[in-house]
């Protein structure tokens, strides 16, 4: 039997995997059964590297769920057959799909790292190349016949962060990402420095793959002047299953009646009513002002410092559960169940 590291590299489109063509200038996907000829550095890597591309890769802002399931499918399927797995992606919504993957892949025990670039890899100033060459690193490496990244994470400008804590920060910079309320999994300078009291210990439990993911969810983002019949545009949705409210500072919405009532009447009929802040680092604290404790009383389950991208996800991923029953859902969305709560 080989004892080489087996690594998976999964492309899913994003301006990562583009080229300019030499004449034309044009952006065209690379050819993935070449990549070694547009990264030779690939070659020097002792592992070996199999590649596998979406049947139709795409930029990144066609994310949705049926993509999920086909990315899903690839990973449960070569699970077994990979020491860590290195996913292309597109920047625009890397954090939500690093975020779902999180949490529709339960037991995870190998490295499934994100990565992707600003500029195309086929580009001479190109980001993607380093980004490429240092999630393969971090995906292959090892101690004592372990990973020592066992988790779903993502890496981007020289920083590994845990999967549900990064939100895309900048259209421009490099620099594209960011985890506000957890520290970075391992830093890459002339060494990549592991923090290891922030990755997740190596389990051995067996992977499970959650494939019909339900997407009856919406959010609302509160803002001074919001309108009641704004609100209930969303609200009323027929299939609505759960709904994340989008506050001011620590949780809080504004005092009106008509909110009570409303968030009241959700909680009646059974939505899973999530309370997320606006702000990029802190938490919810419910019970902190007047203003936030009538969420409270009214149902509303507090989602701490979740980042919106992952308490979307994490609303999908739960209400797909079905073995659970509406109590223990409610019980899982305030708790931290992958590392996305502190
Ligand atoms: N629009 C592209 C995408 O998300 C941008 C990128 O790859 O960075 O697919």
């Amino acid at each position: 039997m080989s004892t080489q590291t087996e690594l998976l590299l999964i492309y899913t489109g994003g301006t990562i995997g583009m080229v300019e063509d030499a004449e034309t200038g044009a952006l065209h996907p690379i050819d993935f059964s070449q990549l070694e000829k547009e990264i030779p550095e690939l070659k020097k890597f002792d592992c070996n590297i199999t590649v596998k591309s979406l049947i139709k890769p795409i930029d990144s802002s066609n994310m949705n769920i049926v993509v999920w399931q086909e990315l899903l499918e690839i990973l449960e399927s070569n699970y077994d057959s990979f020491d860590g797995f290195v996913i292309m992606h597109g920047s625009d919504t890397m954090a939500y799909t690093a975020s779902a993957i999180s949490f529709l892949l339960e037991n995870v025990n190998k490295p499934i790292i994100f990565t992707g670039s600003q500029l195309p890899i086929g580009k001479i100033r190109t980001d993607g190349k380093e980004n490429l060459i240092t999630s393969i690193e971090i995906a292959a490496a090892k101690e004592n016949g372990k990973p020592i990244v066992p988790e779903v994470a993502l890496y981007f400008e020289y920083s590994l962060y845990r999967a549900n804590r990064t939100t895309k920060v900048s259209a421009e910079n490099f620099e594209a990402f960011q985890s506000p309320n957890y520290p970075l999994l391992a830093e890459a300078g002339v060494h990549i420095k592991y923090n290891r009291f922030a990755i997740r210990k190596w389990e051995n439990k067996k992977l499970i793959a959650r494939k019909s993911i339900i997407d009856h969810v919406a959010s609302i983002k509160i803002f001074p002047g919001l309108r009641r019949d704004v609100f209930l545009a969303i609200a009323n949705l027929p299939n609505l299953q759960g709904l994340i409210l989008e506050t001011f500072g620590s949780g809080n919405v504004p005092s009106d009646t008509w909110f009570s009532e409303e968030i009241t009447r959700l909680n009646e009929r059974g939505i899973f009513v999530l309370n997320i802040t606006q702000c990029t680092t802190g938490s919810v604290i419910q019970n902190k002002y007047e203003t936030g404790v009538h969420l409270e009383r009214a149902g509303v389950i507090s989602g701490k410092d979740m980042t919106f991208e992952a308490a979307i996800t994490k609303l999908m991923y739960l209400l797909s559960c079905e073995e659970l029953t509406d109590a223990d859902k409610r019980s899982y969305l305030d708790k931290n169940i992958r590392g996305e709560i502190s």
